[in-house]
Parts: structure tokens; C-alpha cells; sequence
């Protein structure tokens, strides 16, 4: 009975661990597919200055347009892109999407807006990575400095050194560095002393609960104080209510970013929105470009 079992359990498990495999490269294969047939979008969520309530930047969100399953979160599919090395090819063309979106929205007007881009650790890694990046800019006329990279605190736990060298470079080009998730990595405050960063943006698990919640009220007062010595700016991730929003306006927090503003959306949107909620400079004609 119990050999019976244990057979029935492996066999069971056999298939199952096939089931699964033969789940992902299926998967892979359609990330591939959508990669090479730009069946992705850029989503565009703002980011709100706390003291004006104007957008000053954006965040570029990819999404998956799967013919059956409608728009895939990248939760979904971002880890295995990471896993199969196909992130490297996906990041560069969400970055080229960006800077040129971002391109258009100066060119309604919108020239204070920049535009922040998610990237791996594993496309940090490259060796190309900075002509990456400087092509992109090149291709599409975005100034540098209109231009955020987000790479998240356990970017530089392993080739500490490699990846440290990449964000001098691309100091040095005159982008701008965000430490993405902080206070979520398996890594170490000293990272924060050599990550040439202009800003780290709280992450949202410790905004969720900020009201009710003494230790996530007094780390996120913590990071903002911690941010301001270092002399960088800091954003809040997840702000999904006014009383977020108050708490952190109240504890001077820069930047605000979450549900209670906007919620990630397509370029289209993202110009109706600008016309009510951004700051315009330069000339001064109403657009729907
Ligand atoms: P992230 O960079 O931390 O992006 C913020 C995530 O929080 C986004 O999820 C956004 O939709 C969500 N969010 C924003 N405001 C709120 C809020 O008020 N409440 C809640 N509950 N969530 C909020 P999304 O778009 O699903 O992206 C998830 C993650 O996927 C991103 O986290 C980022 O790590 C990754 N990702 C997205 N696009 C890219 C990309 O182009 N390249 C890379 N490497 N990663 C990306
Ligand atoms: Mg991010
Ligand atoms: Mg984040
Ligand atoms: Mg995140």
C-alpha cells in the first residue's frame, strides 16, 4: 500500500515537474515571439512632486500583450525574461520605446518631465551596457539628464565592482541613478556609500500599512532623513490614499508614486493626463499629440 503510494506520489510529481517545464519553455517561446513581433507596451505611471502636486517624471512599466491572456503584468513574466537571458533584449527595446515617448512628451511641452526606466541586474551586467544606454539616447535625441535608471539595491551584491564601474559611466554620461525597492534586498547599508545614486525610492511594502504601522512609519521616516544627509531626493512607492500621501508630505518626503495619483497607463493617456496635472515650459500650446 504504501510502495503503492510513494509510486503513485513520484509518478504524480514526474509529471508534474514535466508539466512544468515543458510550461516554461512554452512560455519562453512566446516571450520570444513577443519580443520579436513588438508585442509589448510601455505603460507610464507619474511621479508626483509632493509640494506642488505637479508630475515631474514618469515610470516606464512594461506589459505583455498576450493574445489570449490580455495584458500580462511583468511579475509574470519579468523573472523568467531574467532567468533565459531574453531581459537583455526586452530591456533595450522598453529603453528605446521610453526615450522616445519621452522625446514626444517634451515636444508637447512637457520639457521638466523625465523618464525613469526599470533595469535589470542581469542587463546591468553587460559589458555593453553603457553604449546600450547611449545609443538609445543618440537614437532618439533624449538629453541624459532627462533620463532615471531604476536598479534595485541587490544589482551590486555580486561583481560589486563591475556594477559600481557601470553607474559612474553612466554618471559620467549624465544619467540620472534611482535606487528601486529600498530597504527589500539582501544587501548591506555600506552598498548605499558606493551606489552613485541621485535618489531611492522607498519601496510600497512599507508604505502599505505607514498609518497603522509604528515600524514602518519610523523606517520610512528613517530612509527619508537617511536620503536627505546624503543629500539625495526620495520617493515613495505604493502611495494608495490620501492619508499615505499626508503622512509622507508631513514627513518631507520628495516624490510621491502610486494609486491615490495614477496609475500606470498608455501614452495616449499619459498626454491627457500631463494636460491637467503637469507642468509646461516653453511654449504654451495646448496638445494632443
Ligand atoms: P517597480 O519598478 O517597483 O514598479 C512599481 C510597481 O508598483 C509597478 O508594478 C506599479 O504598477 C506598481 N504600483 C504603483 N503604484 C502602486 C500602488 O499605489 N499600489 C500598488 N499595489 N502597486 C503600485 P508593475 O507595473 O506590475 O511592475 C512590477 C515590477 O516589474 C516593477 O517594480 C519592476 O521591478 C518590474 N518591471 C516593470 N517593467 C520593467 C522593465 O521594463 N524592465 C525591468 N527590468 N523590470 C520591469
Ligand atoms: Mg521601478
Ligand atoms: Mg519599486
Ligand atoms: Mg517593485
Amino acid at each position: 500500500q504504501a510502495k503503492q503510494l510513494g509510486r503513485n506520489t513520484w509518478q504524480w510529481f514526474a509529471q508534474e515537474m514535466n508539466t512544468q517545464a515543458s510550461y516554461r519553455v512554452n512560455l519562453r517561446n512566446q516571450l520570444q515571439d513577443a519580443i520579436d513581433n513588438e508585442a509589448l507596451t510601455v505603460f507610464y505611471q507619474p511621479v508626483i512632486d509632493s509640494r506642488t502636486g505637479q508630475a515631474r517624471s514618469v515610470e516606464a512599466l512594461v506589459r505583455w500583450k498576450h493574445p489570449e491572456q490580455g495584458l500580462v503584468s511583468p511579475v509574470d513574466f519579468i523573472p523568467l525574461a531574467e532567468e533565459t537571458g531574453q531581459i537583455v533584449a526586452l530591456g533595450k527595446w522598453v529603453l528605446g520605446q521610453a526615450c522616445r515617448d519621452m522625446v514626444r512628451l517634451h515636444a508637447a511641452g512637457f520639457r521638466d518631465c523625465s523618464m525613469a526606466v526599470n533595469v535589470s541586474p542581469v542587463q546591468i551586467r553587460k559589458a555593453d551596457f553603457v553604449d546600450v544606454v547611449k545609443q538609445a539616447l543618440q537614437a532618439s535625441g533624449l538629453a541624459p539628464a532627462s533620463l532615471e535608471l531604476e536598479v534595485v539595491e541587490s544589482a551590486v551584491l555580486y561583481d560589486t565592482d563591475l556594477v559600481i564601474r557601470t553607474l559612474h559611466e553612466l554618471r559620467d554620461l549624465g544619467v540620472r541613478i534611482a535606487i528601486d525597492d529600498f530597504g527589500t534586498g539582501f544587501s548591506s547599508l555600506s552598498y548605499i556609500k558606493l551606489m552613485p545614486a541621485n535618489k531611492i525610492k522607498i519601496d510600497r511594502s512599507f508604505i502599505k500599512d505607514v498609518i497603522q504601522n509604528r515600524s514602518d512609519a519610523a523606517i520610512t521616516q528613517g530612509v527619508i532623513s537617511m536620503a536627505h544627509h546624503l543629500s539625495l531626493e526620495v520617493v515613495a512607492e505604493g502611495v494608495e490614499t490620501e492619508a499615505h500621501a499626508a503622512f509622507l508630505r508631513r514627513n518631507h518626503c520628495d516624490l510621491l508614486q502610486g494609486f491615490a495619483f495614477a496609475r500606470p497607463m498608455p501614452y495616449a493617456d499619459l498626454i491627457n493626463y500631463m494636460n491637467e496635472h503637469g507642468s509646461r515650459r516653453g511654449h504654451s500650446a495646448q496638445t494632443n499629440e
